[in-house]
């Protein structure tokens, strides 16, 4: 089994909205009421995988006024502050990751989810020196998942 690694956001689930609005001051971001809603929904069920589309489902489900270009900007915004981490996939949509830690993904081709895997059950050898005057940032890893033929 793989441990999924803790993330540096992650709250009990009686988090409420004051703590909430407490992270977002504290990442320089104004709580709104939208944002503190959202922030809500990312943040108080620990670590989760979200497209702006399926957090937008969430939001209209839980009775959230919010539009998907809000969710989208909001998404970002979140991003840039350091909030949640952007996860590329090729050829599918954007993902956010609440888990802003150095970690790997699986990518369920079929389902489209996202799976964590730790740091440490992946080694990465002989990476290549970065060119003059560049250090490397990170390293990514998507394994991508296919169902076994024949189930
Ligand atoms: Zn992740």
């Amino acid at each position: 089994m793989h441990k999924a690694p803790s993330g540096s956001h992650k709250l009990p689930a009686e988090t409420t909205h004051g703590d909430v609005a407490k992270i977002l001051r504290g990442a320089g971001l104004r709580p709104t009421r939208q944002r503190v809603a959202l922030a809500h929904l990312l943040f108080a069920s620990g670590d989760r995988h979200v497209t702006a589309e399926s957090l937008h489902e969430e939001a209209l489900a839980r009775k959230v006024p919010v539009s998907l270009a809000t969710v989208y900007n909001t998404l970002h915004q979140f991003t840039e502050v350091g909030l949640l981490r952007e996860v590329a996939v090729e050829g599918a949509k954007t993902y956010f990751d609440t888990n802003t830690s150095n970690h790997y993904h699986f990518f369920c081709e079929h389902s489209g989810r996202l799976l964590d895997i730790s740091t440490g059950a992946i080694r990465i050898e002989g990476l290549p020196e970065a060119p003059e005057g560049m250090t490397v940032s990170r390293v990514d890893v998507l394994v991508r998942l296919v169902e076994k033929p024949g189930r």
